[in-house]
């Protein structure tokens, strides 16, 4: 595939009526400012999440079966703008984007039935245990077991980085039922309850000082062998799907956020009487020629779903682009605020409670999570530009 025929493709035009009437709902049901007490914010989230739900506004892509909207892609994309300009919640863990494709795809209708809607309303989050100390880029090499006893499973090992592990009610990892030397070979998918017997999670301090990530451990936890997704040393083929539209969406979703964010930077710029430097005007000029760029590829990344069904390697660009912009971005608002802009959010002379110091802070795992920057253009070197293989890397 090549990048130019993807960019043929047009992308429909949004609906006004829609449009209108998602605003109206998020004017009446709008969950207000986040609580300042961090313990507050989790169940101020799912509170938000089952409005959502209840009133049929959750799950853009998802089928209508499991409770979701099955949004035409032009609707999608309103959806996504209307959620970043209104400024709520988004999903919590990492579940609806990871998990739900693959369950969708491949778990029983019991399966289905059991863990789709309730994890769409928010009542429990899901996080992901694929990452261990040992396997990041090179998972095929994790080494987390799951030994079948009768109908259980029993997991013995780690996970590392699970992102709102803390928070986290079910774990979807993989786990090795093949032999030490199995590899992807060996992998299976299962879905573990974060409070069984036996599971452990001790959250890991950030440079922000939260507690994004945890580490967790598993010490002889007993699962369900119906909790399998898909068959037994299949997971590595399952952990590979996902659905293009979510692809599409969050990729939609962080360029409609970034141009906010943009638009809030100018602002602030143009209040405290910078946008005159000549230095200033054109950084905000490069940003905002990306933040336009970064649109125009999600859209690409849709219009090649649109016309072949897939996502295709436009996401793992939209991924490359993002993280270097919000890195960016973030290095240019604290430089911007001189000595103010290193200030932490309890000095009285904090600006906008240090969101750039934190956001700076916070960006630098950007191009680390969800496959790092090197991995990334590994993938668009052998997509997009059709080079060779990395011999060092599983198969694709
Ligand atoms: C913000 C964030 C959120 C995360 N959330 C989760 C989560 O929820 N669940 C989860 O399971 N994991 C999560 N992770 C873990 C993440 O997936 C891994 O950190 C990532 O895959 C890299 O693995 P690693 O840290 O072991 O680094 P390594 O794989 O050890 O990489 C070290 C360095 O070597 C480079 N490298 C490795 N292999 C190659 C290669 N073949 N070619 C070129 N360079 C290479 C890497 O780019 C990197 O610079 C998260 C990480 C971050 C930062």
């Amino acid at each position: 595939m090549t990048l130019e025929r993807e960019a043929d493709v047009t992308v429909p035009e949004p609906d006004d009526a829609f449009r209108a009437r998602l605003r109206e709902f998020l004017t009446l049901h709008h969950p207000g400012r986040p609580p300042k007490d961090p313990r507050e914010r989790l169940p101020w989230t799912k509170g938000w999440l089952a409005t959502l739900f209840d009133h049929g506004y959750a799950g853009p892509s998802w089928p209508r079966e499991f409770g979701g909207m099955e949004l035409s892609f032009a609707h999608q994309m309103v959806y996504t703008e209307e959620m970043a300009r209104a400024r709520v919640p988004g999903p919590l863990g990492t579940g609806l984007n990871i998990a739900a494709p693959t369950i969708i795809k491949y778990g029983s209708q019991q399966q289905k039935e059991r863990w789709l809607a309730p994890m769409l309303r928010g009542d429990l989050v899901w996080v992901q245990g694929y990452s261990e100390p040992e396997a990041g880029s090179d998972l095929p090499s994790l080494r987390t077991t799951a030994r079948r006893e009768g109908d259980e499973y029993v997991v013995n090992g780690q996970k590392v980085w699970t992102s709102h592990g803390a928070d986290g009610d079910v774990i979807f990892a993989l786990v090795r039922t093949g032999t030490r030397e199995s590899r992807q070979k060996g992998i299976s998918y299962l879905i573990i309850d974060a409070h069984a017997p036996g599971v452990q999670v001790r959250p890991l301090r950030d440079l922000t000082g939260g507690h994004l990530f945890a580490e967790i451990f598993f010490d002889d936890v007993r699962v369900p062998v119906a909790d399998r997704v898909g068959d037994e040393n299949d997971g590595w083929r399952l952990a590979r799907t996902s659905l293009g539209h979510e692809r599409a969406a969050g990729a939609l979703l962080q360029a409609a956020n970034y141009r906010r964010v943009l638009t809030e930077l100018e602002e602030l710029a143009r209040e405290r009487g910078q946008l005159t430097d000549p230095l200033v005007r054109d950084r905000f000029v490069d940003l905002e020629i990306r933040v336009r760029i970064i649109r125009f590829n999600a859209e690409r990344t849709i219009g090649g779903i649109l016309a072949r069904g897939d996502a295709g390697a436009a996401s793992s660009v939209s991924r490359l682009l993002i993280t270097a912009f919000e890195q960016d971005i973030h290095e240019f608002a604290v430089d911007l605020l001189g000595p103010a802009g290193l200030l932490g959010k309890s000095a009285p002379q904090a600006v906008q409670r240090s969101r750039w110091l934190l956001g700076f802070l916070r960006t630098r795992a950007s191009t680390i999570g969800a496959g790092t920057t090197e991995i990334q253009l590994n993938t668009v070197a052998e997509q997009v530009l059709g080079l060779p293989h990395d011999p060092g890397m599983p198969p694709r």
